[in-house]
């Protein structure tokens, strides 16, 4: 599937440093990647196409955009791979609610989506991946499970047997009872007659009337979502990939699932060296979520006028791994620091850049401290200097880095 316009990204001068980030498998800072140079590998779960982006998956889609850009400015080959869950029931779902083609749904909120993350700069995926392109390879790693004696039928539907995985619990690090606390409150079926342990996960759910479907050795049917990220993490990535990224909501069972899934298809482990997970942002006290109805959405804050830099910025203003509420100052308090930093770099001259820079360069490869960052570039606004170069310079930073233009 086509992604989205990428952004020109300047190259900015001075040492680039090495990223740590936070690994919720190991609960611990790791390097990636651990090699000093070549490539680097990431793979981000996609949207499911059946309503408007909103702050939440945003602050995903621009922490991961980070971590795209601390690779490029250190000088790796960066190849990066998101999918689209474009054939899954809260799709079928909607569609049905709002007498909308399923089809139809999901290419204009796929544009949408698009759309929000060319006004937010995020740097595009080499490889944007769509569920409905890759029944092929989402059947032949059902094919692979089958081999290695992990798949059992339930009145014609397949299920992966978690237990064929002896690593199995390892990303999430959840005990039996919050796994299956979770797996029921986030699409799976822990009380489905037929099952041999509550946890065993979809892989193939067969035809029933008035759902697409399509045709595999299994039978016509559709693919269960953990599968579909392993298919096509394996297919444009390999194994042991760098970065297993996505929100926290997706630790259990989506991303130990599609782990899972991988390891026991191929033999090998592990899926991803690190598993990185973007907070919840929240509204009014509660969870930001499609079910909820409590959305701020991208788009309408575009269309109402608002500086998508602002947006990018009240985002960056929070650290990645604190859950927060989003609150109308935060676009407020955005636009006043994008006004501020508009002005410093319109002078003649400002303070020595490159000090700056290189804490803007520690900042982030910390784990992503945005916080500490946006700090950096206060405190450089804030003073006066008379190095001509600077402005321009920081201006030059300020994008590659934080993906903010000025
Ligand atoms: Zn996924």
């Amino acid at each position: 599937m086509q992604a989205w316009t990428k952004p020109e990204i300047p190259v900015v001068p001075g040492p680039a440093r090495r990223l740590r980030l936070y690994d919720t498998a190991s609960r611990g800072l790791v390097e990636v990647p651990p090699a000093t140079d070549g490539s680097a590998r990431m793979y981000v779960c996609g949207i499911t196409p059946y309503d408007a982006t909103h702050m939440g998956h945003a602050a995903t889609y621009v922490t991961f955009d980070l971590i795209n850009r601390m690779w490029r400015d250190a000088g790796y080959e960066v190849h990066y791979t998101q999918n689209i869950t474009d054939i899954d029931d809260p799709l079928l779902e909607r569609a049905a609610a709002t007498g909308v083609d399923w089809t139809d749904l999901a290419h204009s909120e796929i544009q949408l989506f698009r759309d929000d993350m060319t006004a937010l700069r995020v740097i595009p995926p080499q490889n944007y991946v769509g569920v409905v392109e890759s029944i092929g390879l989402v059947t032949d790693a059902i094919a692979d499970l089958q081999r290695a004696g992990a798949v059992y039928d339930v009145d014609g539907d397949l299920y992966f047997a978690v237990k064929a995985d002896p690593t199995f619990g390892s990303v999430s690090g959840y005990d039996v009872e919050t796994m299956r606390a979770l797996f029921a409150e986030r699409g799976g079926d822990p009380d489905r007659e037929g099952k041999r342990d509550p946890l065993d996960s979809l892989l193939w759910r067969h035809e029933r009337p008035g759902e697409p479907a399509w045709d595999s050795p299994f039978g016509r049917g559709r693919p269960g979502w953990h599968v579909e990220c392993s298919a096509i993490a394996l297919e444009h990535l390999g194994m042991s990939f760098d970065v297993q990224g996505g929100g926290s909501d997706l630790i259990f069972p989506h991303h130990e699932m599609s782990a899972s899934g991988a390891q026991v298809a191929t033999g090998e482990h592990p899926f991803a060296r690190a598993y990185v997970h973007q907070a919840m942002v929240g509204l009014d006290g509660e969870k930001m979520s499609k079910s909820k109805g409590n959305l701020v959405l991208v788009s309408k804050e575009r269309q109402a006028g608002t500086d998508p830099m602002a947006i990018r910025l009240a985002l960056l203003a929070h650290h990645y791994r604190t859950d927060w509420f989003w609150a109308p100052t935060d676009l407020l308090d955005a636009q006043a620091r994008l006004d501020v930093w508009r002005g410093a770099i319109t002078r003649g001259s400002g303070p020595d850049a490159a000090h700056t820079i290189d804490a803007i360069r520690a900042a982030l490869t910390n784990d992503l401290d945005t916080i500490a960052a946006l700090s950096a570039v206060d405190t450089w606004s804030d003073s006066n200097g008379n190095d001509p170069e600077s402005p321009a310079l920081l201006a030059q930073a300020l994008d590659a880095l934080l993906g903010i233009k000025l």
